[in-house]
């Protein structure tokens, strides 16, 4: 990732303080997808080593994720697969429950959605602690898809989720570090 980009992509990434609660610095996106340069290169360094490869799916985990997910999908020629929030799925699904700073999450796949040893890329907008993303890296385990790669816009490293990633051997792209939570 060279560093002109990463700070372009960076400035057109909007900071609000205090949101959603105090101490929270939330990277909204929104702003960088409402900018087509800015878009397209993301999406250009994100599916970046991948085109020659036979993808299966890239997978998007809801919401932020999906948009991402989908752009990557029509740039390499695949489908697009969606890890959701509970109850939103239809048909039979597998689901992972997670834990958050307060409470619980738990996200769901259809259990038809890919086939043992698929190649897929894995995305979200964001990684902070790596919950969200472990309880996607966990569905991909149950229906034995082999991830090429974990995907993300923003990596927060100061709480630890893109290292605890790669720590259990698997590939994490990011584009922008922020500072802080
Ligand atoms: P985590 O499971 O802790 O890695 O949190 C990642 C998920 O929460 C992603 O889906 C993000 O969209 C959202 N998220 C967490 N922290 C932030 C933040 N500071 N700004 C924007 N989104 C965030």
């Amino acid at each position: 990732m060279n560093d002109d980009l990463a700070d372009f992509l960076a400035g057109s990434i909007h900071s609000i303080p205090d949101y959603p609660k105090p101490g929270i610095i939330f990277r909204d996106i929104t702003t960088l997808l409402a900018n087509g340069k800015a878009f397209a290169a993301a999406i250009d360094s994100l599916v970046g080593p991948w085109r020659n490869v036979e993808v299966a799916q890239v997978v998007g985990i809801e919401a932020r994720g999906f948009v991402i997910a989908g752009a990557m999908a029509l740039e390499l020629g695949c489908g697009f697969t969606a890890v959701r929030k509970k109850g939103k799925l239809p048909r039979d699904t597998h689901s992972v429950t997670y834990e958050l700073e307060y409470g619980r999450d738990e996200v769901e796949i259809h259990a038809d959605a890919l086939s043992k040893g698929d190649k897929v890329l894995l995305v979200d907008d964001l990684i902070a602690t790596g919950g969200t993303a472990f309880a996607a890296v966990e569905l991909m385990d149950r229906l034995e898809a082999e991830i090429l790669e974990v995907g993300f816009i923003v990596d927060l490293p100061e709480l630890g989720g893109s290292e605890r990633l790669r720590e259990k051997g698997i590939g994490v792209r990011t584009l922008v570090n922020f500072e802080g939570h």
